[in-house]
């Protein structure tokens, strides 16, 4: 480890060296020792076009040359302002006002300001929030609060009260997943008709929980939560920082799931992994809410970095990229669940599901979770092979860039089943 670096979700005395990348290009990062190994999981979900595009790094010189920021109060710039119409323009019906911050979890800080704040400005107080088990919305003090977990265990005594559901997840061959369904559809029913107005909102990640092992639910199923959700005037704050620009196999998990969300949060994806950038679009009906001559109606939230001009260049280029993939992102469920039908009845895995780009299953152990080493062993075997796979606990999942080719798709697979069979037997 670097003596003057602290890595992120990383315990410094047990991890392995971190391995030094010189450059990447597409799919391929090259190693400081010359070894190229595949990113099959887009380096932590971001890099949606793959690596080094050169028309996304080029709109970014071109940016650099011109406007690299400036201050966005009482200041405009052409970037914020296309990006705010392209966005709007492939975002579910009435999602129109867009606010700029820098990652994902303060994309959501937003959205639960804005939603709560959205209600007091009504003088209609409502304590708190909805959310799904097993949820993740990063790692600030707010999203924290919607998505407690291991990773949040330390804080608990300082994180607010947020209530939860059980979530339905699902995978290939699930028998009893509806009645799972019917019965959380009830609960929330119950809970609502009992006490609606106690939530300001219910924040979830449409189709795919990521961070918590890429639990996978059915659009019918959110479709349901939202319409009850919204009959009872809830708030429903999607939060599609993973998910967004094409990763379910739509642009947005909510138009695969027929819904609505009054707010959606968008990062990872949205400049191609280029540069952090993030929005929080919400409805006219919540702008309006803050639209007042009262100075105490004002949202009072923003970050230095607000629309950076190379950030909104950055996303711009990457949006082209994204449309011109449509075909593609539509068309990975199909390739992923052939190249998944063999696993099936693998004697190591179980529950095999896949959404749009993203596949996944459980390594079968004895200790499901986050903690379990079988990630480590895992992560070793696939660096030799030639792969970046990085499984969630005993949860191993694909998510590649959108460019990865047929060949290497298959090359990915047979690494990740020579891993497979390869795996110490008992755990
Ligand atoms: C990654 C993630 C976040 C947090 O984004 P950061 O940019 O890492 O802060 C929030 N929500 C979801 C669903 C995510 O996957």
């Amino acid at each position: 480890m670097h003596p003057n670096l602290w890595y992120p979700y990383t315990q410094a005395k047990t991890a392995p060296e971190p391995l030094k990348v010189k450059s990447a290009q597409g799919v391929w990062l090259q190693l400081a020792d010359d070894r190229k190994i595949i990113d099959c999981i887009s380096s932590w979900w971001v890099n949606l076009h793959g690596h080094a595009h050169p028309k996304i790094a080029e709109a970014i010189y071109q940016q650099a040359k011109t406007l690299e920021q400036v201050i966005f109060a009482g200041f405009t710039h052409d970037p914020a302002e296309q990006l705010a119409e392209k966005l709007v323009s492939k975002l579910p019906a009435g999602l129109s006002r867009v606010f700029y911050s820098d990652n994902g979890s303060t994309a959501v800080e937003v959205a639960l300001k804005m939603a709560y704040q959205y209600w007091i400005n009504l003088e209609q107080k409502r304590s708190t929030f909805l959310a799904f088990e097993g949820a993740y919305h990063g790692d600030t003090f707010g999203a924290m609060s919607a998505g407690k977990s291991l990773f949040t265990q330390a804080f608990t005594d300082l994180l607010f009260e947020v209530e939860y559901l059980p979530f339905p997840e699902t995978h290939m061959g699930d028998r009893t997943v509806m009645e799972r369904e019917q019965h959380i559809l009830s609960l929330l029913e119950k809970k609502l008709s009992q006490a609606g107005d106690r939530y300001a909102g219910f924040i979830l990640e449409p189709l795919v929980q990521g961070a918590n092992g890429m639990r996978m639910c059915r659009p019918e199923f959110l479709h349901q939560v939202c319409i009850i959700a919204q009959r009872f005037n809830l708030l429903v704050i999607a939060d599609e920082v993973m998910t967004g620009f094409g990763r379910t196999g739509e642009w947005f998990a909510c138009l695969r799931a027929k819904i609505q969300p009054d707010i959606i949060c968008l990062s990872k994806g949205i400049t191609g992994g280029f540069l952090p950038l993030s929005v929080t679009v919400c409805s006219e009906q919540i702008y309006d809410a803050f639209y007042s001559d009262n100075p105490a109606k004002t949202l009072y939230h923003g970050h230095s970095y607000a629309a950076n001009p190379l950030g909104c260049a950055a996303a711009l280029a990457a949006f082209e990229l994204t449309q011109a993939s449509e075909p593609i992102f539509r068309g990975m469920e199909a390739k992923h669940t052939e190249f998944l039908a063999p696993l099936k009845t693998h004697p190591q895995v179980e529950k095999i599901r896949v959404t749009g780009t993203i596949a996944a299953m459980d390594l079968i152990t004895h200790q499901p979770g986050y903690l379990n080493q079988i990630s480590l062993e895992v992560r070793q075997k696939a660096i030799a092979k030639g792969l970046l796979l990085r499984p969630l606990g005993n949860v191993l999942y694909l998510m590649p860039p959108y460019c990865i080719t047929d060949e290497e798709l298959a090359i990915v697979y047979q690494g990740m089943t020579d891993i497979l069979n390869d795996l110490t037997p008992s755990r």
